[in-house]
Formats: C-alpha cells, structure tokens, sequence
C-alpha cells in the first residue's frame, strides 16, 4: 500500500510540475487555430484559453465565432480575436495568417484543424467533391503553413497538423476524407525532413487521432460501428500538449500507435476487421 500510495504522488506531482511549466510556456503564446467553431478547435481554443495565451480563431461562422472568442476570454486568454474565412477560397488561407500575425505581432504557434464536412457513404464518383475536400483539409494546410512560416522561423514556433488514423489506414466511406489526411501526412512528413536537414527553428508536430466525440463525427458513425470515441476536450489537450513539447507526432488514443504499427502484419486480417467494424449490408 505504501509503494502504491508514493507511485500515485509521484504521478500526481509529475503531472502537477508539467502543467505548471506548460502553462508557463502557453502564458502569452501567439496561437491561431483553424476549425475552432466547433469540435476538437474549439476545445482547443478553450484550453489555449485557460493557459493565458493569445488567440485568433477561424472558421466560418462569424457569429459563432464571436460566442467562441468571448468564452475564452472570460476563461482566461490575454486576447482572442477572430476571422469568418472560408479555406476553400484561394486567397483565404494566407487573410487569415495575415491577420493574425498582424494582430497578436507574429505567431508562435499554427494549428491547422479545420475539415470540410463530407458523406459518410460509399463513394459514388463525386469527383468535384473531392477536389473541393481537397482544397479546404489540404491546399489550405499547405499553403497557410507557408505563409506563417516566417514568423514561426522567428519565434522557434511550431506547426501543429491535425490529422487522423485515416491519414495512415484506409477504411470504408470516406474515401475523400482519408485522401485528404494520407495527402498531409505524405506532404508534412516531407517537411518534417526538410526543415529538420535545414536547422530550421520550427517544428511540425502531426497529430493521429482515432475517433472523437465531436457532434459532426458521432452523428455519421453512431448508427453504424460500436469503436470507442474518445473525448474530445482530451484529445484537443493532448494536441496542444504535443505542439507545446516540439514532438514530432502524437498518437491518440494510445491504440492507434498500436494499429499504425500492426496493420501491414497481416493485411487480410486488418481488412477483415476494419470491415466487420461497420453494419452494412449492400
Ligand atoms: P468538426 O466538423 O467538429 O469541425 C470542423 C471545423 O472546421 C469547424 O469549426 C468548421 O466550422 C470548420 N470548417 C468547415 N468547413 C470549413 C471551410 N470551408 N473553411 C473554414 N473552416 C471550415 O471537426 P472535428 O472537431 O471532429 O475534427 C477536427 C480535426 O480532427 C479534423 O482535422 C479531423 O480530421 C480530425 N479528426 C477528427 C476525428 C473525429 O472523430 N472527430 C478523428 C480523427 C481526426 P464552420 O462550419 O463554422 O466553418
């Protein structure tokens, strides 16, 4: 019992020192975080809140936007400012890091979270759709990373990409989707590298996530699979956690390092159980 209770204030204490320094490093940092009017952004945002940083929030919904920045004031950001943007547009991408490297004085940290919405369903030829999907979850990432960049050279920031299990293992009814996540994971694994050969300040941290609570998520999937969904408060901590630690990738939950791992072991067997994980009959 003994040894028991002094592991458990160990981990207490550990955890207790860590979040102390995190929300020293996190106090007045300059973030800007994409998809934050709703979901694992808007959590997000909240948690950059309470850690005392300052915040640009986009999206598009301007009013929802508005109730967003005014809860992460009173939560405590030093200030939270926000732009209704749409990253499907081609000039939208770099307003929206303008403005907030010309806001907040520069950046210390970009995270790149927004999706389009797309079909949970068999894909039935809609190439525009795809195409659209690719401009808003990819183009956009691409081309916003650029323009920050020189600021984040400039403060040691660091690029926070959310992407998805789905990035790493393809899986029924969301083929634009999942084309979308291997499209980031190809191009910012890419980056890593060449910023890593080119000494460069910043760091790309990519962010695997397995299925979340958020509203948009479970309303596709809940009818069709029983997969645990894992909070979405939890999994936008562990993002900022990553980004804040320079890590090169985050895997949440846990499992999903596992799966990434192990699903080319035996091929047949994960495609078998990737397809008995859903109820549907042709
Ligand atoms: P949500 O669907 O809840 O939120 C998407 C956000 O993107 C919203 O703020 C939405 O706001 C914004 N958005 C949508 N379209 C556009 C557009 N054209 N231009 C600008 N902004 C847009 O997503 P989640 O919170 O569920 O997911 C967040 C991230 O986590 C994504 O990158 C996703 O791939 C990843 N992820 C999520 C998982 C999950 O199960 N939830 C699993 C694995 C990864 P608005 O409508 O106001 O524009």
């Amino acid at each position: 019992n003994v040894f028991l209770i002094s592991i458990n204030t160990t981990v207490y204490v550990f955890v207790f020192v860590s979040l102390m320094c995190l929300s020293e490093s996190l106090s007045g940092a300059r973030v800007l975080v994409t998809g934050a009017s709703t979901g694992i952004g808007e959590q997000m945002a909240y948690h950059y809140a309470r850690f005392g940083a300052q915040i640009v929030i986009t999206a598009r919904r301007q009013k929802v936007l508005q109730q967003v920045a005014e809860k992460c004031l009173s939560l405590g950001a030093q200030k939270a400012l926000y732009i209704a943007a749409d990253m499907a547009s081609e000039s939208d991408p770099d307003k929206v890091v303008d403005f907030a490297i010309e806001k907040l004085g520069g950046l210390d940290y970009l995270v790149l979270n927004h999706i389009g919405p797309s079909p949970f369903s068999m894909w039935e030829g809609d190439v525009d759709h795809t195409r659209w999907l690719m401009k808003v979850n990819f183009f956009s990432y691409i081309q916003m990373a650029w323009r920050g960049l020189a600021s984040l050279e400039q403060s040691k920031g660091s690029l926070v990409i959310v992407s998805s299990l789905l990035g790493k293992m393809s899986s029924p009814f969301v083929a634009p989707y999942t084309s979308t996540k291997f499209a980031l994971n190809g191009f910012f694994g890419a980056f890593q590298h060449e910023l890593a050969m080119k000494k460069s300040n910043v760091s790309v941290s990519i962010c695997t996530l397995g299925l979340i609570d958020t509203d948009s998520a479970m309303e596709k999937v809940r009818e069709v699979t029983s997969v645990p969904a894992y909070p979405a408060t939890d999994a936008a901590l562990n993002i900022i956690i990553t980004g804040a630690t320079r890590q090169s990738e985050l895997f949440y939950p846990w499992f999903t390092y596992i799966v990434s791992l192990t699903k080319d072991w035996f091929p047949s067997f994960t495609n078998y159980a990737i397809q008995k994980s859903y109820s549907y009959s042709p």
